[in-house]
């Protein structure tokens, strides 16, 4: 969910850029239900008046995603290259925004001036085209945001990363005051690979397989689709891609001009027609995603296609940590269906594309920047990253979330912790993450929950028995008796020797039927419920 700031002026006034709105993806254990998580911006909308513009580096959903919720909050400018804007452009009709304030942008020498700030867009090689480094130039200094990029001299789609501009950037004027630098594969120890090192293997690969061939890869890598597509042509296959965040994909690289000579491909329609050898499916769902195709042909037919024993399923890509589980259940299901699962098998038909260890240090040393502060990764990235620029003598602080940093010295300064948090959109609603609504939601799902209904009558006497409903609870529990029956029994009991005072009170009256209903439960089922109360009154005429 990157969200970074920027900012010159007089202290407390300082004029705002931001770069990048980005969501990060729940998961079952700590966000069951949620759809998307985003930073809190509630800084950012207390000095909206202060933000003059946002800049995308490129269209990634960790860098993009939160657009369609926070612009209406911010409501600045927008810049981004041309593939990047078409993306956010989609995003924000979709969602029924307007979409009028993106401002497409040339890559430098072209620059944007805003405020004190001229930021130009410089190409940088990663894993969707067009991503870009930024060049912010303000009266204290030149900074550098990486963003995401790789060193890679030939991408296959979209620019290579050019270091005879980079040599330039890092030599004019006073060069380089902080370089702000990915560290996603800071541990990565061996440098790392073009994206065009995967067209022979996986050609090769392809044509060797008999059957159906189907393969999995993130949407947005387009270089990728377009090797798979090719390979699967040249080995005499119709190719067909599956999935909508794909299509979408190769249609807006398309019409953006990023992606030509993309193979012709069959409609799925079309597809059912071919004979399964002569057939490659390249297919949304490389990270496990329910709904995706991926997971959809893992549990039988899709859109009429079906996987049969002597099919073939690559999945040319890396299972992003926590995802792991949801990929290896899928992979057993297809090898259930007796067909060959192959992995990236060690990087031959999958690259990353973040810079690995030796490229960032080959980046340091091309910038040499004053300063160093490492973004993109866990902690224990930043620190790593951190500790390689210190060794080179590049003064360098690791900055958690908040953390707001002076720039304009010798060294970097560490001058305010701004309270962020985690913003949920559950459902259609966006909640915060502390509001206590998932925490509700992960009792329940844990612990189950009981319903207790009572009625009062005009004399404060309880009229009839106590009325239970459970989920998400066994039916029967230590005793073998029925555990509705059993609450409903002990909460009567109660009811009929509860004391008037007890009775007269809602707030005492739900407290003491709530305690009971999880004292049974605990003694049934060795559970403590999350219980509801309904005391109806009914009042006199
Ligand atoms: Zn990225």
């Amino acid at each position: 969910m990157n969200t970074y700031v920027y900012g010159y002026g007089p202290e407390g006034k300082e004029r705002l850029i931001v770069v990048d709105l980005g969501v990060t993806f729940p998961d079952m254990e700590s966000s069951p239900g949620v759809d998307l998580i985003m930073a809190d911006a509630a800084w950012l909308e207390a000095n909206v008046n202060r933000i003059d513009a946002i800049f995308l580096t490129h269209g990634h959903e960790d860098h993009i995603g939160a657009m369609a919720h926070l612009w209406p909050k911010l409501k600045a400018p927008v810049y981004a290259r041309r593939f990047t804007a078409h993306l956010v452009q989609l995003k924000m009709e979709e969602a029924g925004l307007p979409s009028d304030m993106i401002r497409i942008v040339e890559p430098r020498p072209k620059a944007v001036e805003i405020g004190p700030f001229t930021v130009q867009f410089v190409p940088v090689s990663h894993s969707i085209p067009e991503s870009s480094a930024l060049v912010i130039d303000t009266p204290a200094g030149r900074v550098v945001h990486t963003g995401d990029f790789k060193l890679d001299g030939n991408p296959v789609v979209g620019e290579a990363f050019d270091p005879l501009e980079w040599h330039e950037i890092a030599h004019e004027g006073a060069g380089i005051k902080a370089l702000i630098c990915d560290s996603t594969n800071v541990f990565t120890q061996t440098a790392g690979r073009s994206e065009s090192t995967l067209v022979s293997p996986l050609k090769d690969l392809i044509s060797e397989q008999k059957g159906m061939v189907v393969a999995t890869t993130f949407a947005s890598n387009v270089a990728r689709l377009k090797t798979l597509a090719e390979a699967g042509r040249e080995a005499g296959r119709s190719v067909c891609l599956l999935g909508r965040a794909m299509r979408k994909m190769v249609h807006v690289a398309e019409e953006t001009g990023v992606l030509k000579n993309f193979p012709n491909v069959l409609s799925p329609e079309d597809a059912v027609e071919v004979g399964r050898d002569n057939l490659m499916l390249i297919v949304t769902g490389s990270q496990g995603e329910r709904r995706a195709a991926t997971a959809q042909l893992s549990r039988g037919k899709y859109l009429g296609f079906e996987m049969k024993d002597g099919d073939t399923f690559l999945f040319s890509s890396k299972t992003i940590p926590g995802n792991e589980r949801s990929v290896i259940r899928i992979m057993n299901a297809l090898s259930e269906m007796g067909v060959d699962v192959v992995d990236d098998k060690g990087g031959l038909y999958h690259v990353s594309g973040h810079a690995n260890r030796p490229d960032l240090e080959a980046v340091h040393d091309l910038l040499r920047p004053q300063m160093l502060i490492p973004m993109h990764g866990e902690h224990r990235h930043l620190r790593e990253h951190a500790k390689i620029a210190a060794a080179k003598g590049i003064a360098t602080e690791v900055a958690t979330n908040g953390t707001m940093i002076d720039l304009t010295g010798v060294v970097p300064k560490v001058v305010e912790y701004i309270e962020t948090g985690r913003h949920y959109l559950d459902g259609t609603v966006l909640i915060g993450a502390l509001d206590g609504v998932v925490r509700e939601r992960i009792r329940m799902a844990l612990n189950g929950h009981v319903l207790i209904t009572v009625i009062i009558d005009e004399d404060d006497v309880p009229l009839g028995d106590a009325w239970v409903e459970v989920m998400g609870l066994p039916e029967r529990g230590k005793s073998g008796g029925d555990m509705v029956r059993i609450v409903e029994d002990e909460l009567s009991a109660f009811l009929e020797s509860a004391p008037d005072k007890v009775v007269r009170n809602d707030d005492k009256l739900d407290e003491a039927l709530r305690r009971i209903a999880r004292q049974v439960a605990m003694e049934e089922v060795g559970k403590k419920p999350e219980v509801t109360v309904v005391v109806s009154r009914l009042m006199a005429e």
